[in-house]
């Protein structure tokens, strides 16, 4: 990593010490920043932590000193949503992936395949896309690839597949998003980001 353009101290959470911001700076501006937590105390009880946050131009990261409770809860919680996530989609594709593939059997033409696909004809620039990018010897890949996370309740809709197993896991799917959106804004509320100068009153 290049050396950092600027660094300057701030006053940690609990006020006795600080922590440091190393900032990069290149031609088009601030484009990257380093916390450091210098204070012993505050190392102890605060984790660096990263958020989107909405900036003049767009998404932009912003950090903050999250309490390391919450900052672990996270952090499980995160993992038990992407298992959960892998694993409705690893049934799915168990239950139905055969079916789906033969959902196209018998469409002769990329256009067939994208009708069958979107229920839309040859227009658009989805289309056009799709008629440049995949190649006719490509097609069973791509239509193994189209079955992904984002896309699984849709192809089941299609296919007419219910299964209660998969139900229930969408269901603690959601209460997971639930619990992580909610430590999200807790992170926020109770996360530490002020900056006033160390060392001057
Ligand atoms: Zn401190």
């Amino acid at each position: 990593m290049a050396s950092p353009n600027q660094q300057q101290k701030y006053k940690c959470p609990c006020g006795k010490s600080y922590y440091t911001v190393h900032s990069y700076y290149d031609k088009g501006g601030l484009f990257d920043e380093h916390w450091e937590m210098n204070c012993c105390r505050c190392k102890q009880r605060y984790q660096l932590s990263s958020f989107l946050k909405e900036a003049g131009r767009g998404m932009n990261e912003a950090y903050i000193w999250a309490p390391i409770n919450i900052f672990s809860e996270l952090a499980v919680i995160e993992g038990q949503l992407q298992r959960a996530r892998d694993d409705r989609l690893f049934l799915a594709r168990e239950l139905c992936l055969e079916r789906w593939l033969r959902y196209f059997s018998g469409a002769k033409t990329k256009k067939e395949i994208w009708r069958r696909l979107t229920g839309q004809g040859g227009q658009g620039s989805g289309y056009r896309l799709f008629f440049r990018t995949v190649r006719r010897n490509d097609l069973a890949e791509y239509l193994q690839g189209y079955f992904h996370y984002h896309n699984m309740d849709r192809i089941l809709k299609k296919l007419g597949v219910r299964d209660i197993r998969l139900d229930e896991m969408g269901t603690r799917i959601s209460r997971l998003q639930d619990r992580l959106e909610s430590l999200r804004a807790l992170m926020r509320m109770e996360g530490f980001a002020a900056r006033s100068e160390y060392g001057r009153g």
